[in-house]
């Protein structure tokens, strides 16, 4: 390995520390550490933060606390996608995998360029946020999600897998069918994915007549999909999912640029947060940090990476920090279901809520067929908020749903009752095919 990589994280890793039962303060000071190490590496080597930090005045000897952090402006997505080059800190013969992020709203992919030290740091990465579940040498996991197209997210769960010893199916981005084929011959005791995919998995394998619950499956490995809500109580979705299974689900938030997993530990109750891998702060709305049980911006320092390490990235993600002691007795922070994107935040009637927020209200309902939620702009800055559903038991009438919404939400958007096929036409609009549109943000 060479000489110049971000290596420092090797040298914890590979002490097999155990952070994770750790005091705060012992935590604390392997963190600042390891963030003293991060910034002197990016800023010998990254054209992006050596031009960051003068334009901003930062001096990075000054930063001796995580809480000094603050002096640094943060980095957003398009920071990434507009001088992808300037933030690559090796040469590039050192560059093993090229990684792309997902587009959002129009911008283009970023490259994530990753070295030979970064696969490593990936696959331990995921092998503890496994191992956090339960998952051991003796299952076989079978990985549902995408390994090619230059997704990090499926080759982590290689590696991460076949690191933890486990038998790895890669199943890949195939169809319900191919996965419950795969399924059967394998004998995978765990799955992931993502947890609309897991239950067309289960449906196609009920049409076949067999009973999911009855399978090897024993865990279900969530991804890029919310399974509890704020309070950490299951979705009604997701209890049905571990119902159709009979199986016990975990639920992961990662990303691309983040390249490390918080992962739910046995107690299922916040994603862990991996103190050696990346430092977790929550912004207000002016980049300040909130304190714990205060909802906002998800905004993270991944630590060790050495392709393209990235200083305060805005993930454009809303959750809050859960920092009492986990029942499973690790003594690190948990990240709270993410309540959704901060650009689709509605501030309605003195409060703030999601798009996702209200439908989940409605999820399970047994009246409750499809919807979807829509936003305009009120002349005085607040928004329109407008439910648009369609039903299937139609004795259900106005006000009975807005008493639902009110029990769950405490606040009620404006109903639009509409026939099925209308509903379907927004949310399956063909020329968008995979993606469901469930929002629509018609704000100026
Ligand atoms: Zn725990």
């Amino acid at each position: 390995m060479n000489k110049k990589s971000n290596q420092f994280i090797a040298d914890y890793i590979f002490r097999n520390l155990d952070i994770q039962h750790y005091s705060k303060e012992q935590i604390n000071q392997i963190q600042v550490e390891l963030l003293q190490a991060h910034l002197k590496f990016i800023a010998e080597n990254s054209l992006f933060y050596k031009t960051h930090f003068s334009k901003n005045h930062v001096d990075i000897s000054k930063i001796k606390s995580i809480d000094d952090l603050k002096i640094i402006p943060p980095t957003s997505k398009e920071d990434l996608v507009h001088n992808n080059n300037d933030f690559l800190c090796v040469p590039e013969d050192e560059i093993i995998d090229i990684c792309l992020t997902s587009a959002t709203s129009g911008e283009k992919p970023a490259m994530l360029l990753q070295t030979h030290s970064d696969l490593i740091r990936l696959a331990y990465n995921e092998e503890v946020a496994f191992a956090m579940t339960g998952l051991c040498a003796n299952d076989t996991l079978m990985v549902c999600a995408a390994l090619d197209r230059a997704f990090m997210a499926g080759l982590a769960y290689f590696i991460g897998g076949t690191k933890l010893n486990a038998r790895v199916v890669r199943s890949g981005s195939g169809s319900a069918v191919q996965h419950w084929q795969m399924l059967k011959v394998t004998n995978a005791t765990a799955l992931v994915g993502v947890p609309s995919l897991m239950r067309k998995i289960a449906e196609y394998g009920i049409e076949c007549g067999e009973n999911p619950s009855k399978t090897s499956v024993k865990k279900l490995i969530a991804i890029g999909e919310p399974t509890r809500d704020k309070s950490l109580q299951l979705l009604p979705l997701t209890k049905s999912l571990e119902e159709m299974w009979g199986a016990e689900i975990y639920s992961t938030y990662a990303s691309t640029e983040l390249a490390t997993t918080y992962c739910e530990c046995q107690k299922r109750q916040g994603g862990h947060v991996r103190p050696e891998m990346i430092i977790t702060e929550i912004l207000d709305d002016n980049d300040n940090p909130v304190r714990a049980g205060e909802q906002g911006e998800v905004v993270v320092t991944p630590l060790g990476v050495t392709g393209m390490p990235l200083l305060r990235f805005k993930t454009g993600d809303v959750a809050f920090i859960i920092d009492e002691p986990c029942a499973c007795g690790r003594t690190t922070q948990r990240i709270a279901p993410i309540l959704g994107r901060k650009k689709q935040m509605l501030k309605y009637k003195g409060t703030t809520l999601f798009p996702n927020g209200i439908l989940a209200a409605l999820e399970g309902v047994s009246f409750f067929e499809e919807g979807y939620v829509e936003v305009k702009s009120n002349p005085d800055g607040t928004d329109k908020v407008f439910l648009h559903l369609c039903l299937k038991d139609n004795t259900i009438n106005q006000n009975m749903i807005e008493e639902h919404l009110r029990a769950k939400i405490r606040v009620v958007p404006e109903i639009i009752i509409e026939s099925k096929d209308t509903i379907m036409n927004v949310i399956y609009q063909p020329e968008k095919k995979r993606k469901r549109i469930t929002f629509i943000d018609s704000r100026n």
